[in-house]
This record gives structure tokens, C-alpha cells and sequence, in this order.
């Protein structure tokens, strides 16, 4: 059931229910993960299960004992280094880790972190981050009194170029025999292929196969996607995730606002252009137009499709009829008694023509009620840039000011929009992406769950174990954007 609690943030809960802990962070190296809970409108699923809370902390415990910098770390890098062959300690002793290797662009890499963060949790493992140059300084250490940045002198080399299908992934492992079921000796590492397509590690979502997994001390999981769903439907983790998260949709928000803590000088973007220009309004709506190639229409259809969609949810204000000023008079003009309604519209693209053309929609018209709207764009960058750090810091300023909306409006399809959401732990409407380069009707739907969709799932096949159809189909539904992709709810 939709849960619609609001404003659970403020400056007297700046841990979120729980979700953060103080102990083990200076508060000025990382003002964004103390600050944050001012700036967010909607908390649906604070305080979280005392499940999850009880996990993360197990886990932070576990990243502190076994993190780079720890003597179980050297010993297990040791061990990689070496070969397989026994160190020093007894085999309890080590550590299980999984390395992120990040790819494409900022909103995929954040849901490919968190479902990834999900699996560490889901397999007692610790979780590490490959950060090259345009991924450093975004987000601020996520766990207490430790570093999730795997250090620069980690054994395998090249990270960024093994490419989709090195020889070491598990499919390739498992074709040359490498590696088995009943293996007993694995490699030391194994490379998982979660992205999105072409040579895809599948196998990775079968059971017998997370069996030998578990037996690999380093994992490389190179990943730019959302494959939460997915690890929902093996029969392994659906228990789990159902008792950390007894709310399905809440997995990315939750999760998000957890891991997810700008740097100082992503967060100096996003309050500074919070503060001058959203902060004195009423109530601010996000809008986040994304154009992709393959569905690309005219700057004139798209904004035709915003007011359609805005029209049928109810969300941009509507104006008055020419000539009816009736509602905006300049009674109040210098008065300073009558408190009008404010509206405060961020528009986040990579083009400037919608906020060129709803900034004139509201001087050449008033709005109906009598609300002052006001139009605003941090950037509008033209073309895609992913690989530099300068942009994606842009990007996530953006991602965040969105996050800081009573309500959104975003761009079906686009993993920057689904962050938003997740962060704003609020359910957007959506646009649908043009069908042969028309504007779609009916032009956007509101989403039931606030999961992002996981486009192109893996077939789930080889589940002997696998969750009931009943119970897939009560958790587990086609995306209202994307008719290949699933979503939780
Ligand atoms: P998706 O392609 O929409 O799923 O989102 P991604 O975040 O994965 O990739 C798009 C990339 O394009 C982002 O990481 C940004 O670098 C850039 N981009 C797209 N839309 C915007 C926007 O509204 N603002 C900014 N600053 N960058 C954007």
C-alpha cells in the first residue's frame, strides 16, 4: 500500500530514521551526509526495518575489519597477488570481497552501485570501488572509520580496459572449464559482466552458480545497470531482501540515501543554487527532460507532450485565459502582508528550449490561483559528456536538486530520472519516450512504485529454486516505460 508520510526530513532528524550513523565521520569533510535531511520533502519509509538497520551495521563492522588499510586486506591482496595458494591465516580468516568497476553514464552507475551494495549485503561480502578520474570527488566515503576506494596498487591491472569478456569472466571461466559446480579449487577472481548487454555473465543469477561464487574470494562486477529485480527472483535472496525491505519499492531509496553523499563541492553546487533560487518557494516541482537518440522529436512536440502530460496529472500551474488577469492584481505590490503561493520549476536537460519556453509561458500569462512561478536551469550542457569529472559533478548537483522537489515529472527510460526519484522517495510521472519520433499518447503515466525499472532482464531460466509465479506476480511487474524491463512493488 502507497504509504504518503511527508516531510520526515528536517534538521532534527539528520540521520534518516536510523539509516546513518554519526560515529566514525567528520562532519565537516562531508557536510552533505549531516545536511541533507533539511533538504528533502519526503521520507515514505522512515524509520526502516530494524532488519536492515541491524544488516548495515553488521556491515559497516565487517567493511572496518577487512577494509584497504587492514591487515586482513593485505592478506588477501596477498593472496591475489600470488596466486590461490593458502596465506597466512586459516581460510575463515579471509575476507570475501566484490570490486565495482563502473560504466556509462552517472544515473546507471549509481543504480548499478546500489544494487551491487545490495549484493554485498545479500552475500556477507565487502564491497570496494574501482574510482577512475571523472568518478573521484562525487561521493563522500560511505561506511564509518573506513574507504570504499579500492587502493591504486590492487593487483589485477588495467581495470578500466578488461573490457566486456576478459578471460577471467565467469563465462569464460565456465567454457574452459575453469570452473565448476563441485570445484573446490576456484580461481582467485572471477569477473561478472551485469551490464545491460552483450556477452552478460546470466549465469550469475542461477542458483547452483552463486554456490561456486560464493567460493571466490574477489569478485569484479562490472556493471552499469539496476538488477535488483532480478536478484528478487532467485529463490536464494528473496527472503532477505523482503525482510530488509518489507516495502519492495523502498530498496533504491533507501539504499540511495544511505550511500549516496556528495562531496563538499557537489554539495556547495547544489545548496548555493538551492538556496538563491528554490528555497523561498512554496512548493517545487522537478522536470527532468531527457531526449534520446532513438526517440528524438521536435523541442515543439516535447514541450506540446509536457503541458499534455502536466494537464492530465495536475502538476504545472495552468494559466489564466488571455485577457483574465483577475487573480494576479498588483494589490499587494510592496505591501509585504499578502503570502502568495510560489512555485519554483528546475528544469534539468541537457537542452535550454523547455526552460526557455515555460519561463515565457508564465511572464506572458498568469497563472490560475494567483501563484507566482518562477523557471530555473543550473545547466544546459547540449551534448552528453560522460568521462568527465567537471560534468558528472554538474550531473549529480542536478540529480539532487531534483531530489529536493514536492514533485516530479521525468523522462521514462532514463536511469537520471529514476535516481531523482529514488533519492526524492517519491513516485514521478513519467513521460513516455516517442514511438517513431511522435509524441506519445497518452503522453506520460504516474508510476505505482518509486523502484526504478531494470531494463532488459536476464531469463531466470535456470531457477529450479526459483520465487512462485504467484509471488512474482504479486512483487514483480512489466515497467510502465520500458515493456522489455521489470520493476519491484
Ligand atoms: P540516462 O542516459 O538518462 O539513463 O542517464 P545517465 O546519467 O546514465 O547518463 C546521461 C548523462 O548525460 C549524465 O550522466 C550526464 O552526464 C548527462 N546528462 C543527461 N541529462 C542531463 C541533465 O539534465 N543535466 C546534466 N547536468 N547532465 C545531464
Amino acid at each position: 500500500a502507497r504509504r504518503t508520510t511527508t516531510g520526515g526530513g528536517g534538521a532534527t532528524d539528520e540521520l534518516l530514521s536510523g539509516l546513518l550513523v554519526r560515529g566514525g565521520f567528520d562532519r565537516g569533510s562531508c557536510l552533505s551526509r549531516f545536511e541533507s535531511a533539511q533538504y528533502f520533502k519526503h521520507s515514505p519509509y522512515a524509520p526502516p526495518s530494524a532488519y536492515l538497520l541491524r544488516k548495515l551495521r553488521a556491515y559497516e563492522a565487517r567493511h572496518k575489519k577487512c577494509g584497504p588499510g587492514t591487515p586482513l586486506y593485505a592478506m588477501s591482496v596477498e593472496r591475489l597477488r600470488s596466486g590461490s595458494g593458502p596465506g597466512a591465516g586459516t581460510e575463515t580468516e579471509y575476507c570475501n570481497y566484490l570490486v565495482w568497476l563502473p560504466y556509462n553514464g552517472l544515473g546507471n552507475r549509481m543504480l548499478s552501485l546500489i544494487s551491487t551494495f545490495l549484493y554485498a549485503l545479500l552475500s556477507d561480502r565487502v564491497l570496494l570501488v574501482h574510482v577512475p578520474a571523472d568518478f573521484a570527488d562525487l561521493f563522500c566515503e560511505p561506511f564509518p572509520d573506513a574507504t570504499w576506494v579500492l587502493p591504486p596498487d590492487f593487483p589485477v591491472a588495467n581495470l578500466s580496459d578488461l573490457g566486456r569478456s576478459p578471460e577471467q569472466s565467469y563465462r569464460n571461466l565456465v567454457a574452459d572449464k575453469k570452473i565448476a559446480a563441485n570445484t573446490t579449487a576456484v580461481p582467485p577472481w572471477v569477473f561478472l559482466n551485469l551490464c545491460h548487454e552483450k556477452d552478460v555473465d546470466e549465469l550469475f543469477y542461477c542458483g547452483a552458480d552463486q554456490l561456486v561464487l560464493a567460493k571466490v574470494k574477489w569478485l569484479l562486477a562490472f556493471s552499469d545497470k539496476y538488477f535488483v529485480p532480478s536478484l528478487y527472483s532467485m529463490g536464494e535472496f528473496r527472503g532477505e531482501i523482503h525482510r530488509l525491505f518489507p516495502a519492495l519499492e523502498s530498496v533504491s531509496h533507501l539504499l540511495s540515501r544511505y550511500l549516496f553523499h556528495p562531496t563538499n563541492s557537489v554539495w556547495g553546487l547544489v545548496t548555493r543554487y538551492y538556496n538563491s533560487y528554490l528555497a523561498q518557494a512554496s512548493r517545487r516541482i522537478g522536470v527532468q527532460i531527457r531526449i534520446f537518440d532513438f526517440a528524438r522529436i521536435s523541442a515543439d512536440d516535447m514541450y506540446t507532450q509536457i503541458l499534455a502530460c502536466s494537464r492530465q496529472e495536475h502538476i504545472l500551474p495552468e494559466i489564466e485565459a488571455a485577457g483574465n488577469l483577475t487573480t494576479t492584481n498588483n494589490s499587494t505590490a510592496g505591501s509585504g502582508t499578502v503570502q502568495h503561493d510560489t512555485t519554483a520549476i528546475l528544469i534539468a536537460s541537457l537542452y535550454a528550449d523547455y526552460y526557455e519556453m515555460l519561463k515565457l509561458r508564465y511572464y506572458e500569462h498568469a497563472a490560475e490561483g494567483g501563484v507566482r512561478v518562477s523557471v530555473f536551469q543550473p545547466t544546459h550542457a547540449k551534448v552528453q559528456v560522460t568521462g568527465q569529472r567537471g560534468h558528472n559533478q554538474k550531473a549529480l548537483a542536478e540529480i539532487y536538486l531534483l531530489s529536493f522537489s514536492e514533485e516530479l515529472i521525468t523522462s521514462g527510460t532514463s536511469t537520471f530520472g529514476y535516481m531523482s526519484a529514488s533519492l526524492a522517495g517519491l513516485r514521478p510521472t513519467m513521460l513516455y519516450s516517442a514511438r517513431q519520433h511522435r509524441a506519445p499518447e497518452p503522453p506520460c503515466v504516474r508510476m505505482v512504485t518509486m523502484d526504478p525499472c531494470q531494463h532488459r532482464p536476464v531469463s531466470m531460466e535456470c531457477q529450479a529454486n526459483a520465487v512462485t509465479k504467484e509471488d512474482l506476480a504479486r512483487h514483480v511487474m512489466t515497467c510502465e516505460d520500458e515493456g522489455l524491463g521489470i520493476k519491484l512493488f
